[in-house]
């Protein structure tokens, strides 16, 4: 058997015992942290193949680590081998700037700041840290996608690396399967090393800020919020967070703006709701630049988070009065008689779905296209013994929401790839693409090489 020096890769290999291995453990959670036996970070996309021939022949699982932002452990793996894509982050603005291509491992931050310095923007996700790789695969949904669709909306080509070693070019050209797949289906086709995508003008400046209540004006906040929601359009949003903060960690409503200034309405006219039906003690916006500025906002918020983070994400339909105030009430509830879990926040989305809604279902395999927003409820503690109690809550909020959603709208929204942890129906995941994406995997994957993430059981019928 030839040893892992013998493939002469141009990338690094990291084992157990150096600084840099135990550095390269490193996920955005720490629940998502295991011990590979081999951590490796190529170079070129020819450091893949030889790296999966050599896995395959030892039987050992393989997982792939772009930003390392999911809150599984699908970006790591337990004695077998990582690839880590970080030294692939290569960003090319195009000489027309009508596109971007972003090499497989590098995060939203990295294409901000590259699309910053040439005058370009790209729908990815809201905050910097996330990688492009699993985000992209699952969607890639942030401040843009209102106005232009999903990060995967506006894929215009991609280079996969296959389970058999083969690396193709996918478009609706070349391997037109294999590209309807990655737009939505997630990493069960291959490892995705370069993603060609749509470039746009500047947004900015964007207007953002906080306005913060505090939780006994909680019913008159989400009166506002429906009011904003009524209204919105694809150029402004607000995100309305449920948090504890110090000194006192009480119930706290923070609404989170985020405004274009290509918006048809004034700042003042949008954030009327914020200001008259409820009446904020703080009220603090300002102007960014650009989208770079943006992804950075909660870099000071995110650098004290307990680090033991479980994320799901619930679709709605509507801001129901019902169901938003019985979440706040569990949240309530949970965060005053867990104190290790008070960080635990909630995160609500309020735009309209506007072009992601365009697209047929079936377009492209994320299924979604009807009206819809989302919350992403984050469960964080610090302690090892309040993990179950944390994402046990989570869940609770997560399927009553989808519940009650259902109930509302007479019929189920599904589940969001992007933030499904792995117990989740695929049918609700997928909804009538899975069908085809059964199939695709047969097809793609047919030994299935790529065991880690949410799985798609293969048809090969
Ligand atoms: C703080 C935070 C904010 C978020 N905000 C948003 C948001 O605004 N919008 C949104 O849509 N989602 C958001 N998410 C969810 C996010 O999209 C998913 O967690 C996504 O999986 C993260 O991608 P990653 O590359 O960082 O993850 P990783 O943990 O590196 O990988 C996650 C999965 O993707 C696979 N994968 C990674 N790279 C590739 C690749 N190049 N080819 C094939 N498969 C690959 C991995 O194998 C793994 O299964 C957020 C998550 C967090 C933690």
């Amino acid at each position: 058997m030839t040893s892992m020096a013998s493939l002469d890769l141009k990338g690094q290999v990291l084992v157990p015992g150096s600084s840099e291995y135990d550095a390269a453990l490193h996920r955005n959670s720490d629940l998502s942290v295991l011990e590979p036996g081999y951590i490796v970070q190529p170079e070129a996309y020819t450091d893949i193949p030889p790296l999966l021939a050599y896995a395959a022949v030892r039987d050992l699982e393989v997982a792939v680590k772009s930003g390392g932002c999911h809150s599984q452990t699908w970006a790591s793996s337990q004695g077998g081998v990582v690839i880590d894509l970080s030294r692939l982050n290569r960003i090319t603005v195009s000489d027309d700037k009508a596109s971007v291509s972003i090499q497989g491992g590098a995060n939203w931050g990295d294409v901000y700041e590259a699309g910053a310095k040439e005058g370009v923007e790209v729908p990815g996700t809201s905050l910097w840290i996330v990688g492009v790789g699993g985000s992209l695969t699952g969607g890639a949904n942030g401040n843009l996608s209102s106005r232009y669709g999903l990060g995967s909306d506006n894929l215009l080509e991609a280079t996969v690396v296959l389970a058999d070693g083969r690396i193709v070019r996918t478009n609706t050209e070349e391997e037109p399967d294999l590209f309807w797949a990655i737009r939505g289906g997630g990493n069960q086709f291959g490892i995705v090393v370069e993603f060609v995508v749509r470039a746009y003008p500047p947004s900015g400046p964007m207007t953002v800020g906080r306005l913060v209540y505090p939780g006994t004006a909680f019913d008159d906040v989400l009166k506002a919020a429906q009011e904003f929601e009524a209204a919105a359009t694809p150029d402004d949003k607000v995100t309305m967070s449920f948090m504890r903060t110090g000194p006192d960690f009480k119930p706290t409503v923070i609404v989170l703006p985020w405004i274009s200034s290509k918006s048809s309405r004034s700042v003042q006219e949008i954030l009327k709701p914020f200001r008259t039906t409820a009446l904020p003690i703080v009220d603090y916006t300002t102007t960014l630049p650009d989208q770079l500025a943006t992804s950075h906002v909660f870099d000071a918020t995110l650098s004290q988070a307990p680090r033991r983070l479980t994320i799901r994400g619930a679709t709605f339909t509507k801001l129901w009065t019902d169901m938003v105030a019985e979440a706040w009430r569990r949240w309530v509830t949970f965060t005053e008689e867990n104190p290790d879990s008070r960080s635990t926040a909630m995160m609500w989305d309020i735009r309209p779905a506007g072009r992601i809604a365009e697209f047929a279902v079936g377009e492209t395999a994320y299924p979604l296209r009807e009206p819809h927003s989302f919350v992403a409820i984050q469960g964080r503690n610090t302690r090892r013994e309040n993990d179950k109690t944390t994402y046990a809550l989570v869940k609770d909020i997560a399927d009553y929401i989808r519940q009650a959603n259902t109930a509302h709208a007479g019929h189920d929204l599904g589940v969001l790839l992007s933030m499904a942890q792995g117990d989740e129906p695929p049918e609700a995941v997928f909804g009538p693409n899975l069908p085809r994406l059964r199939k695709l995997k047969a097809k793609y994957d047919p030994k299935n090489v790529w065991k880690k993430g949410f799985a798609i059981e293969p048809d090969f019928s």
